[in-house]
């Protein structure tokens, strides 16, 4: 088990829970250098493999670039991880629950276990006090620093508009966060959808947040879902690299035998 590996099936699982689609990345402080951090060249999560990860400083400058092309909004990571020296792994996502709690004035509150740490503070950021209209991208040092800032001592923050960011202390730590914010999200608009206008929710207090999380971490909880999901994440990339190496399985042969046969009845010649 090895950091890239876990950074490279941490894509895969996030991608399989619906928090990131073509879009969307999760890196990893360097267990080297503190001063570095790991993240895929700019490719949908799906598609990352080992070789597809780069080194950069935290000023998110490539280490050794080799011509590949590098996200974008790569300076959310490596601001955060400047002035969080907690946090080693973070995510970026546009996962779709989140969104509506960004761009109005319903905060995002804990209401089960897996996501107590909601309570720990959700805040969001407001590109627009930050630089003047425009594109809602982070694509400068300028803007990434300015959203660790809204990050601050938090879990997460939201992105008005945009999407949200995701912080840990490990990537188990960040992706399980990433994954239980977005449930977190939908959970509390079907409370509210079914408690209706003015309606009760009884949501966790705070002594609540500090026992659970509390718990949660002295018993490392976290441990049985990380196991799980990288397991599948692990067999799905075995699978893929067999059918790689030209072993095709039943159901791809049948799929073919059936655009065979279509374009057979057809006759246009096109794949159908
Ligand atoms: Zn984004």
């Amino acid at each position: 088990m090895s950091l890239i590996e876990d950074l490279v099936l941490s894509y895969r699982i996030l991608a399989s829970h619906g928090v990131v689609d073509a879009y969307g990345h999760i890196s990893v402080r360097s267990d080297r250098d503190p001063n570095r951090y790991f993240i895929s060249r700019s490719l949908a999560p799906e598609l990352v493999t080992e070789d597809d990860i780069m080194e950069f400083d935290l000023d998110s400058n490539p280490i050794d670039q080799r011509g590949r092309s590098m996200y974008l909004e790569r300076y959310i990571h490596g601001e955060i991880y400047k002035v969080r020296l907690d946090v080693h792994s973070v995510v970026h996502n546009h996962s779709p629950s989140v969104i509506p709690f960004g761009v109005t004035t319903v905060p995002l509150r804990p209401l089960f276990n897996t996501a107590a740490f909601v309570g720990e503070g959700i805040p969001t950021y407001e590109i627009r006090d930050f630089q003047e209209s425009g594109d809602v991208i982070i694509k400068t040092p300028h803007l990434g620093a300015s959203l660790a800032k809204i990050v601050a001592g938090h879990p997460a923050a939201l992105m008005r508009g945009h999407g949200s960011v995701v912080v840990g202390g490990s990537i188990p730590a960040a992706v399980i966060r990433s994954i239980y914010l977005e449930l977190s999200a939908k959970l509390q608009a079907q409370a509210m959808l079914i408690a209706g206008p003015g309606g009760a929710i009884t949501y966790y207090d705070d002594a609540e947040v500090a026992a659970t999380t509390a718990r949660q971490e002295s018993a490392r909880t976290w441990e049985r879902t990380w196991e799980l999901w990288r397991s599948k994440a692990k067999a799905e990339l075995a699978a893929e690299a067999r059918l790689g190496r030209g072993e095709r399985s039943e159901n791809q042969s049948r799929i073919l035998q059936l655009w065979q046969r279509a374009a057979a009845a057809c006759g246009c010649g096109r794949r159908h």
